[in-house]
C-alpha cells in the first residue's frame, strides 16, 4: 500500500534521538530551545513555543487570547476537528465559515458576508478567527487581517499543514497577519517529532503566556513571584495551565528534520507539479495554487467531477484503495460531526465545503514518494476513471 502521507526518517534523525537518550536531559533540555529558535528564525517570527501536539498548541493559543465562556470563535468548515475543538475546550462558542471553491481555504467574501449578517442581526461577532492553511496553502490572510481590523477580532492561523510554505514574500509562520501561527509535527505533516506542535508569535507577552500555559501555569522567575523570599525551591502557579510539554527526545528529532525542511518542501512541490501534469485531461480538478503564495503541499487533494466522470467519488476511492493506493479524504465539514450536530449545527451551513467534501480525494503526497510510486498512483487514478 502506498500511503497518503508518511514521515521521512534518516539515519541522522535516529542518531540525533539516540544522542539525547544518552544525555542528561530527556525532557526540557537544550534541544527544545534550539527547535524553537530554529523555526522562529526560519519563519521570521520573534518566538516559537513548542508543545506536545498542535491540538494543545491551538488550545493554549486560544487561552492566551482570553477565549472562554461567552466568547465566540469562527474557523474554517473544511478542516480537521482540532481547529474548532480548541475553542470548545475553553468553553467558548464556535461557528464555521464557508470554503473558497478554488483554494478550499476559508473564503474571505463568505467571512465578510457572515460578519455583516451577524452585525445586522445583532448576533455575536467573533472574538477570534482561526483560518486554516488547507493542504499547505495560505488562505487570503491579508483579506482576513483587514476584516479583523474592521470587526475587532484576533487571529490564530492553523498552519498545521504549512510549515515551509510561502505567502506574499514571507514564510508562513511569520505572524505578519495574525497574533499567532500554529504548526503540527504529526508524522504525516511536513516535519515530524512523532507528536508535536509549536505556536509562533510576535510579542514577549504572548510568548510568556504560552510558556506558562504549557507547563501548569508555573513560574520560578524571581521577578514574577508574589512571595519573593520563600526559598530556592519555590515556584508559583500564576494561572491554571496544563502539562503540554514536548520532550527533548522529540525536539532532537525536530531539529534533525528541520535541517532538511527546504528539501522536503521542494520535493513535495516537485511531486505536485508532476501530478498536475500527469493528471491533465481527466475528469477531476487538481488543486489550484493562488498567485499570492506557494503551498508546502502537505496534501495533494483532487476533486472528482462525478458528472463528467460518470462515477461516484466513492467508486473512485474504493478502486484506488483496491489498487493499493492509500488515499484519504480531507475534510468532512466539522459541523456535520454528530458531536457538533448536538450543538445545533445542520447540513447546509457551508454549501461549498459540503460540495468540496463530496468530491475530495487526497492522493499520496510525501517527500519520500518516488517518481515511480507516483506513476503507479497516476495509473491507478486513470484506471479508476476509465
Ligand atoms: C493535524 C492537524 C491538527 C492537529 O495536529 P496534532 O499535532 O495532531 O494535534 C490541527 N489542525 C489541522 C488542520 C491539522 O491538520
Amino acid at each position: 500500500m502506498i500511503p497518503y502521507g508518511r514521515q521521512a526518517i534518516s539515519e541522522a534523525d535516529i542518531a540525533a534521538v539516540v544522542e539525547v537518550l544518552r544525555s542528561d536531559f530527556i525532557t526540557q533540555g537544550p534541544q527544545i530551545d534550539r527547535f524553537e529558535q530554529n523555526l522562529a528564525a526560519y519563519c521570521g517570527a520573534a518566538y516559537g513555543v513548542a508543545v506536545c501536539n498542535a491540538t494543545a498548541a491551538l488550545h493554549i493559543a486560544c487561552m492566551a487570547l482570553d477565549v472562554g465562556p461567552g466568547k465566540m470563535v469562527w474557523t474554517a468548515a473544511n478542516t480537521f476537528l482540532a481547529s474548532a475543538n480548541c475553542a470548545r475546550y475553553c468553553g467558548a462558542d464556535v461557528d464555521f465559515v464557508d470554503t473558497d471553491s478554488d483554494t478550499y481555504n476559508m473564503s474571505v467574501p463568505a467571512l465578510k458576508a457572515k460578519l455583516e449578517q451577524a452585525r445586522a442581526a445583532g448576533r455575536k461577532l467573533p472574538d477570534v478567527v482561526i483560518p486554516v492553511h488547507f493542504a499547505g496553502q495560505s488562505p487570503d490572510m491579508k483579506g482576513i487581517a483587514a476584516l479583523g481590523a474592521e470587526y475587532g477580532f484576533r487571529i490564530i492561523e492553523d498552519a498545521s499543514h504549512a510549515v515551509g510554505g510561502d505567502y506574499l514574500g514571507g514564510k508562513i509562520g511569520n505572524c505578519r497577519y495574525s497574533d499567532m501561527v500554529v504548526f503540527s509535527f504529526h508524522p504525516v505533516k511536513i516535519l515530524t517529532t512523532g507528536e508535536g506542535g509549536m505556536v509562533m508569535c510576535r510579542t514577549p507577552e504572548l510568548s510568556k503566556a504560552l510558556r506558562l500555559l504549557r507547563s501548569h501555569g508555573m513560574t520560578r522567575v524571581a521577578e514574577d513571584l508574589e512571595r519573593k523570599d520563600e526559598g530556592p525551591w519555590y515556584y508559583e502557579q500564576a494561572l491554571l495551565g496544563y502539562n503540554y510539554r514536548i520532550t527533548d527526545i522529540q525536539a532532537a528529532l525536530g531539529n534533525s528534520q528541520f535541517s532538511r525542511i527546504d528539501e522536503f518542501v521542494a520535493r513535495r512541490r516537485e511531486l505536485a507539479a508532476r501530478y498536475d501534469r500527469l493528471l491533465q485531461g481527466l475528469p477531476l480538478r487538481t488543486p489550484l495554487q493562488h498567485p499570492d503564495g506557494k503551498s508546502a503541499f502537505h496534501l495533494y487533494p483532487i476533486w472528482i467531477d462525478e458528472e463528467a466522470a460518470g462515477r461516484s467519488r466513492r467508486a473512485v476511492f474504493d478502486a484506488l484503495r483496491a489498487a493499493g493506493i492509500g488515499v484519504n479524504v480531507h475534510y468532512i465539514p466539522v459541523y456535520t460531526q454528530p458531536d457538533y450536530r448536538k450543538l445545533g449545527f445542520q447540513a447546509g451551513l457551508c454549501p461549498n465545503a459540503e460540495r468540496y467534501y463530496a468530491g475530495a480525494i487526497s492522493l499520496p503526497m510525501y517527500a519520500a514518494l518516488s517518481d515511480s510510486e507516483q506513476d503507479t498512483v497516476v495509473a491507478a487514478v486513470r484506471g479508476a476513471l476509465a
